[in-house]
């Protein structure tokens, strides 16, 4: 395994009996990644040798989305942090070991404003109060911060002078988005942005690429590691701007337009239309021209293209946890594409599919893991298939 001997421990973090979010904290990292190399061996075994997970050097702060719920403690202190584990009592948190330091900071910072401004938190018993959340995400590579409050209602009293205090602490703050969420619900974001600083969105740059960043964009949380992940899954995809790609479940483009540039066209599909919207503007912004983004189901997508006898030479794939669908790799083995590299956020689903196309005309040739989450029990694999020639 890489890296991991050079990697300097922290101490447990004292939150870990509270707080629900790392079900690795207190195991040393070398063991984490064994623990996720064997998950993924056994599941993967039949299909060919699992090569050693890419695994990190230094483990923490990793995160560059950090959220935190606020509320007020027993004794009526405001509190900010996350959720203790299957419960809605929040665990006051003022160090995170994987959340992005200067975005931790912030709203610890925030949470010390709120008196002098006369802020008062929400409270989900009553519905009373106005600051529900707060959510920072930073652009590691552009060092862009946004920041977004999320608020009961529309009006923050003296929004100017808070924003100014907020500023004047961090220059880097790039944006302050208020975000409006008046609903009883699980969900921290509402749907309704105001933007009270700046553009409303932060950019950041992934293996070349510049990518918009909203409040609501989804974009992987480890960008070190995606940039590994991504590096691996273009490298399997073998291009040499020949090639006819598709990349499903594509979210905002990402795999697809860091691919374009050693393809002929790609071609990406995705169900969520605000991420295909994203995907549409982050081509134009990187003048990108040879990628096109449809929205909708990718199995239908793909059943489609497959009845019109389309054809592709390279599958990239990245379902969410629950895997793809028959529907989809029937259409993949029809399509009959030279190679599919499988980017899997759950083996367990990843294996299923691999039966399924190892069944119907595809061989294994490659299965790298990453640790995308470390501390948590998820891992990433990225799998290359290659046609079996008759
Ligand atoms: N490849 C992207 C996103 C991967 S997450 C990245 O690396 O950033 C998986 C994506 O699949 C999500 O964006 C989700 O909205 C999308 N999705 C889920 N079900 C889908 C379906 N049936 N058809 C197309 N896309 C789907």
């Amino acid at each position: 395994m890489n890296t991991q001997n050079k990697t300097v421990e922290m101490e447990a973090c004292p939150y870990k009996k509270k707080c629900g979010s790392c079900s690795y904290q207190g195991v040393p990292y070398k063991e984490q990644l064994q623990k996720k190399q064997k998950q993924v061996a056994k599941l993967l075994k039949p299909y060919g040798q699992v090569r050693p997970i890419l695994g990190m050097e230094n483990p923490y702060y990793y995160r560059n989305k950090v959220h935190a719920v606020f509320g007020r403690d027993r004794k009526g202190n405001i509190i900010s942090g996350t959720y203790q584990a299957n419960s809605h009592k929040i665990v006051n948190i003022d160090d995170c070991q994987i959340e992005d330091k200067i975005s931790g900071e912030i709203i610890r910072y925030i949470r010390g404003l709120l008196k002098s401004f006369k802020i008062r938190v929400y409270d989900e018993d009553n519905g009373s109060g106005l600051l529900r959340h707060v959510l920072v995400r930073r652009g590691f590579t552009s060092d862009q911060i946004m920041v977004v409050l999320v608020l009961a209602s529309p009006i923050l009293p003296s929004k100017n002078n808070f924003v100014k205090a907020l500023r004047k602490q961090y220059p880097q703050i790039s944006t302050v988005v208020l975000n409006v969420n008046d609903r009883h619900t699980s969900m921290v974001l509402g749907e309704r942005n105001i933007v009270l600083y700046g553009k409303g969105y932060i950019e950041d740059t992934l293996c070349g690429c510049v990518f918009r960043i909203s409040p609501q964009s989804f974009y992987q949380v480890n960008p070190k590691q995606t940039e590994v992940l991504y590096g691996e899954a273009i490298r399997m995809a073998g291009l040499t701007k020949k090639e006819r790609v598709i990349d499903a479940y594509c979210g905002i483009g990402t795999i697809g337009m860091i691919a374009a540039s050693s393809a002929k066209e790609v071609i990406g599909v995705e169900l969520n239309e605000a991420a295909v919207r994203d995907a549409r503007t982050n081509a134009k912004r990187n003048g990108i021209n040879n990628i096109h983004f449809y929205q909708g189901d990718a199995g239908k997508f793909m059943v489609s293209m497959a009845e019109r006898q389309e054809k592709a030479d390279v599958v990239l794939m990245d379902p969410p946890r629950a895997g793809s669908d028959e529907a989809f790799l029937s259409s993949v083995v029809k399509l009959s594409p030279d190679r599919v590299v499988y980017v899997s956020c759950n083996p367990e689903t990843l294996a299923r599919d691999l039966k399924y196309l190892t069944e119907n005309g595809y061989r294994v040739k490659e299965i790298q893991p990453v640790d995308m989450f470390c501390f948590s029990e998820h891992v990433e694999t990225v799998v290359l298939m290659s046609k079996i020639q008759k």
